[in-house]
């Protein structure tokens, strides 16, 4: 009950006057809360109790007198007691009346019965009382089926599930980054998801806000529901995931309690399978219509707390639901029916169909189904934490850039032999991160194809064919990539050294630097070298100081150009800078991109100088069918503007340090580590024996291991003994510490003490 305002005083005794001259009734009135309209609890001195609802908002008048006649044939029935609010008529008969207030403002008073009970929020949260509510739930739709009113069929409100996207506009009215991108993300699911099944259900009058304000209980049972200010016509699903999204706040078993609710709806009115698939994502999208109409109140300026009463309930469970497998729940939530087992099938069928130089991962390969920012979900239903796809830089499936490429295949995909905004804006954005000597740009489909550019770039500009190469660097799958590839030429199967290429040694710790000694390294002048800026596949190794600079220096000094490839460390992945390089101020004269730049759409490039640009010049012409194409110029765009608009390099820099200073603290307890390399989220801990050496063996048991935990992680390095830490860059601090708590657990368990 809220204390009476001064100025209510005036108000309230027009109202009271009106009390006595409508309905005969003496009364003393306090006021209630309400969202915009005003509620007085009217109550007798007989201790009768009424509700006196005065309509402000007059938008919709034609909807207060359905809502009215809804209520009115809802009233009689056999039942002992009273579950909705009835209407009282006035001394003429009549229900509803228009007036002016003392305050100047036009409204429409109704009076109500008042409905005894505590409010669902502040029940104690059971699986009976849910499973009470899902019968009640039914009940209610049995007794709402039957109506129809135009009015209320006319009706276009954000509240009604089936108009959430109206909403979309709204979403930057959310100040926090993470959680516009969790809403946004859940808008783009639903409507592409839920939307197409919603508007295939059959629908009906529905009560359409059964929250925990608005439903009543008495001793573990649901006994009423009062406001019916939202009613619409809609599938009866969406009204349960209305209920859901409240009843699941409240519970530490959200999955359970709507199992529950689901059970007792069902035990009355049964509800299409179809419905129920969705029903996760009709959940996320009330819970987001929520966040959003409280952060859109609160940007104008109305604090009030009645409008954000289920705000931080409605993120906690969005990002509950965010950590759990949609098909989770749908499988719990479902009418018997056992789920088709695909995966051995699908691996037995992959295996006639590809090659076995193909790998795959884990010794119980995953079948993945769905993924979203930093997690996956599997056919099982279980979800997993991405430690390790850094090709997803911004996310799986983050909605700006799915929705930017949607948009643009919509409209125009061609070629670079055409002019267009896209390609222009793209690489002016793309250009604008790098010092201005490297100011032209190639567009290609991968990082190989880029590292191959790269090296035939680096070729025509000196003359030379011969390359150095870092010792366990990768650089693609093409066969002169393969070349300048010492993991692959020198790894298992490899063919080994051609006689045009050399080697520089790669300083596998920190501690020793080998002296640069180019003119040692090589047999004739090189056209160039070329070096991952932290070697991936090599083991996440971060050169030494100065060691980079020397191997540059002497390479630049004898004519040949420098090659730094990006493609695992670019985009602000290393936390302190925006390319991995910058690490140690030198300056490439070719930069190869890839993986990250496109969040998984095949996008890659290389960026050079004019003058090594100008040596392509020869005559033949440089074509990518799909390079630079429209579609990958916007999605290129999306991702760039997604890391700057959400601070994502800072979060690789905070994040990554907090992970490095917790893996440092297990370094600390185990001898099993041997060292942390790497930046910002792109990290790497090596495993080793008692002995010291690599133990591949324990880096696999760990990697297994940490799978059936639902963390997704993988090895590198020549000996396979480093774990690679590199997730999607909106990788969190909570995920960095779920990490590091999955890691240590296993490791204890590993080596008892
Ligand atoms: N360079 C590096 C450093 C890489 O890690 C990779 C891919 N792992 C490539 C180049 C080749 O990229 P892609 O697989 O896109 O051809």
């Amino acid at each position: 009950m809220l204390e009476t305002p001064p100025e209510n005083l005036q108000l309230i005794s027009q109202l009271q006057t009106w009390l006595r001259s409508w309905y005969g009734i003496e009364a003393t009135l306090s006021p209630m809360a309400g969202y915009i309209d005003l509620n007085f609890k009217v109550s007798l001195s007989t201790g009768i109790k009424y509700v006196l609802k005065v309509n402000i908002d007059l938008s919709d008048e034609n909807y207060l007198a359905a809502e009215t006649n809804v209520l009115v044939s809802l009233q009689g029935g056999n039942r002992e007691e009273a579950i909705y609010p009835e209407v009282i008529p006035k001394l003429d008969g009549t229900f509803l009346t228009r007036v002016t207030l003392v305050t100047g403002q036009k409204a429409m008073v109704r009076l109500l019965t008042f409905l005894e009970g505590t409010f669902y929020a502040q029940s104690t949260s059971s699986p009976s009382l849910a499973f009470g509510f899902g019968k009640f739930l039914a009940h209610l739709h049995s007794d709402l089926v039957a109506i129809e009113n135009v009015n209320i069929k006319a009706r276009h409100i954000v509240w009604d599930l089936q108009n959430a996207l109206d909403l979309k506009p709204h979403l930057s009215a959310i100040p926090n980054p993470q959680r516009k991108r969790l809403a946004a993300y859940f808008f783009l699911q639903f409507e592409m998801v839920a939307i197409p099944v919603l508007k295939n259900l059959p629908k009906q009058l529905t009560h359409n806000d059964a929250n925990d304000w608005n439903v009543l209980t008495h001793e573990n049972e649901v006994t009423g529901i009062i406001d019916f200010g939202d009613l619409v016509y809609a599938p009866p699903i969406q009204e349960i995931a209305t209920a859901l999204a409240y009843a699941m706040m409240h519970s530490d078993a959200p999955l359970e309690v709507a199992r529950q609710l689901l059970k007792g709806y069902q035990q009355v009115h049964s509800l299409e399978q179809k419905g129920i698939e969705v029903l996760y994502y009709l959940i996320a999208a009330r819970l987001c219509t929520t966040a959003i109409c409280t952060a859109v109140e609160r940007k104008n300026g109305n604090n009030s707390g009645y409008v954000s009463v289920s705000e931080e309930g409605a993120w906690r469970l969005l990002e509950y639901l965010h950590r759990t497998n949609p098909k989770k729940a749908s499988l719990l939530w479902s009418n018997p029916n056992v789920p088709k087992k695909e995966t051995a099938h699908l691996f037995k069928e992959r295996k006639n169909l590809f090659s076995n130089a193909m790998s795959i991962s884990y010794q119980e390969p995953l079948h993945m189904e769905k993924a979203a920012l930093q997690y996956m979900y599997d056919e099982n239903g279980e979800a997993f934490l991405d430690c390790v796809n850094n090709i997803m830089h911004v996310g799986h499936c983050h909605p700006k850039v799915v929705q930017a490429a949607q948009k643009q295949l919509a409209l125009l995909n061609t070629n670079t032999r055409y002019i267009y905004q896209s390609l222009t804006d793209y690489a002016k954005q793309l250009l604008s991160y790098f010092p201005e000597r490297l100011c032209k740009v190639f567009f290609v489909n991968s990082g190989s194809a880029a590292a191959d550019l790269a090296l035939r770039l680096a070729r025509n500009h000196t003359g030379r064919d011969q390359m150095l190469v870092m010792e366990h660097g990768y650089h693609g799958n093409s066969t002169a990539t393969i070349e300048v590839s010492h993991y692959k030429y020198a790894g298992k199967g490899g063919p080994g050294r051609k006689p045009w290429i050399y080697e520089a040694p790669l300083p596998m710790n920190q501690q020793e630097t080998p002296k640069v000694r180019v003119k040692e390294w090589i047999e004739k002048p090189v056209a160039g070298f070329i070096a991952e800026s932290i070697v991936g596949c090599g083991g996440q190794v971060v050169f030494p100081e100065g060691y980079l600079n020397e191997i540059y220096d002497q390479v630049k000094a004898q004519g040949g150009v420098c090659i730094a490839d990006e493609v695992q460390t670019g985009f602000g992945r290393v936390g302190t800078n925006f390319w991995a390089y910058e690490l140690y101020e030198v300056e490439p004269d070719i930069v190869v991109l890839g993986k990250p730049m496109g969040n998984g759409h095949p996008l890659a490039a290389v960026v050079t100088t004019s003058e090594i640009a100008e040596s392509f010049e020869t005559g033949m012409e440089f074509f990518s069918s799909f390079g630079g194409n429209p579609v990958s110029c916007e999605v290129g765009k999306a991702v760039l503007e997604v890391i700057e608009e959400e601070g994502l390099q800072e979060n690789a820099r905070l994040v990554g340090s907090h992970l490095k200073t917790g893996l440092e603290n297990l370094k600390g307890l185990f001898p099993c580590i041997s060292e942390i390399r790497g930046s910002g989220l792109f990290l790497g801990v090596e495993l080793v024996n008692s002995k010291g050496r690599a133990d591949e063996v324990l880096a696999t048991a760990l990697v297994n291991a940490l799978r059936q935990k639902g963390i997704l992680l993988s090895t590198d390095g020549p000996h396979h003994n480093v774990i690679k830490i590199k997730p999607p860059m909106v990788f969190s601090q909570r995920n960095g510490d779920l990490l590091l708590k999955h890691l240590e657990e296993f490791l204890r368990a590993y080596f008892p003490s």
